[in-house]
Formats: structure tokens, sequence, C-alpha cells
């Protein structure tokens, strides 16, 4: 059973406090929705919580199994399990998707594997995403669509296997096979033991994947918290 804790987290970016002393915790297995308003903190709270430096956490702790991460370089919090969808930095430009995946998963766990043994292993992956495996050869400075990237990011978490992921509007500007692989990429996972905390405006998207709590932020802080059904008043509501 694996945990990250967020504790009366308070976040500022250019010196303005954005989120203001959020606190809930996701375990192994579960999914839990983060809703709100654009604005209200969400891409906030997750890039501290990956320990992105223009982020500074004034305040409250992030514990990953009982280990202050608080202040960690992101890469350690990778290797303790916490998932990031990794941006392309231009070093790696001339790679393709194939030797960026590799790589990464060496970096994470440490293994050396092989290009053949390593392409047996995601091909599953790949496939369950509706993706075609030739993917593992375009070059990532090659253009990809907005739900080739999404999807992409869904393939890292299956091929990264994190402990708990955290997943920044994985969901928008998907269309409707599209997001029905990355639910179903998700809920493989979760089955595994994963826990997601997943920032979404969609209550499609969590119809497919049926979050155990859902937290609605505003102004920085957590204003609502409950199961499915707070999702569906918001549906039905909107937020105010
Ligand atoms: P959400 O993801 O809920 O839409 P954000 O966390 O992106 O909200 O933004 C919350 C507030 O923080 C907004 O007022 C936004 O302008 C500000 N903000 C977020 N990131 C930055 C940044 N890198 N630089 C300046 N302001 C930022
Ligand atoms: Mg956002």
């Amino acid at each position: 059973m694996h945990t990250l804790e967020i504790k009366n987290l308070h976040v500022a970016v250019d010196g303005k406090e954005i989120v203001k002393g959020v606190n809930f915790s996701v375990r192994s297995g579960q999914v839990h929705a983060l809703m709100g308003p654009n604005g209200s903190g969400k891409s906030t709270l997750a890039n501290a919580l990956l320990g992105h430096p223009r982020y500074t956490i004034t305040d409250g702790k992030i514990f990953m199994d009982e280990k202050d991460i608080t202040a960690e370089k992101t890469h350690l919090r990778a290797k303790a399990g916490v998932f990031l969808s990794m941006q392309y930095p231009p070093s790696v430009a001339g790679l393709n998707v194939g030797q960026f995946l590799r790589t990464a998963y060496q970096e994470l766990t440490g293994l050396k594997v092989s290009v053949q043994e390593f392409h047996k292993k995601i091909k599953a992956d790949i496939a369950q995403l509706g993706m075609d495996a030739s993917l593992l050869r375009r070059g990532l400075s090659e253009g990809f669509s907005g739900g080739e990237k999404k999807r992409m990011e869904i393939l890292q978490m299956l091929v990264l296997e994190p402990k708990i992921a955290i997943l920044d509007e994985t969901d928008s500007g998907l269309d409707i096979d599209a997001l029905k692989a990355v639910a179903k990429g998700i809920s493989v996972m979760r089955e595994k033991g994963l826990g997601v905390l997943l920032i979404t405006h969609y209550t499609r998207f969590l119809e497919y994947l049926m979050p155990d709590f859902v937290h609605v932020m505003s102004d920085g802080k957590i204003i609502r918290e409950g199961g499915q059904e707070v999702a569906r008043e918001i549906e039905e509501q909107g937020y105010d």
C-alpha cells in the first residue's frame, strides 16, 4: 500500500499565494478527481507536487510513503514512485519515441533492457491504448496531435509503472475513442494498485473511471469533498 499525502500545502507563484492550505491523501488503487473552475489553482497544486522549480511551497508538507519529499528534486520524487508526464526536453529531440521511453524506464528502474526486450514488454501497452507499434520509431520532434500526446502520456505511465500518478487534464481535447482508451489504460493500472490524482473538467471521463473521491477547488482551497455524487452535482449545477 502506497500513499501520497498532502498536508496543509500552500504554494506561491512569483510571490503570490495560489494554493492556500490543501489536505488530502491518495492511496494505492484509489482514483481522486480534482475539479474546480479555471484559475482555482489545480495545475499549481500538481506542479508543486512534482517539484516544479517555479512553484514555491511556502507552508505544509508532501509525503510519499511517509517520506517527506517536500524539498526533493523532481527526479527523486519520480524515483519514489510519483508519476509526472515528462515534457520532451530539447536535448532528447534527436530521439524517437521508443528510445525516449526506454531511456526513461532504465533511468527510473536502474535496469538495463535491450531494445528488443523493451519493445516486447511495451507492445501490449501500445495496443491497449489503440496505438500502432510504428509509433516507437517516430521522432520526438515530429509533431504529435493533441490526442496522440495524451495517449503518449498514458503510455509513459504504463511503461514507468509509478505508484501514484498525477494527471492534469489528460482528458481534455480527446475524442470519444481516445477518451475511452485513456480511461481503460488508467483503469488497468488502478487494478494493479496505481493511485491516481486526476485533474479534470469532464464528468464524462469520470463516468468511465468512477473516482473514489472528488475534491472541488476554488481560490486555492478545497471547498467541497465527497464521492461521485459531487461530480454529478457539478455537472448539473456548475461550480456556483
Ligand atoms: P487551474 O489549473 O485550476 O486552472 P492554475 O493553477 O493554472 O489554475 O492557476 C491558478 C492561478 O495561478 C491563476 O491565477 C494563474 O494565473 C496563476 N498562475 C499559475 N501558474 C502561473 C505561472 N507559472 N506564472 C504566473 N501565474 C501563474
Ligand atoms: Mg490547470
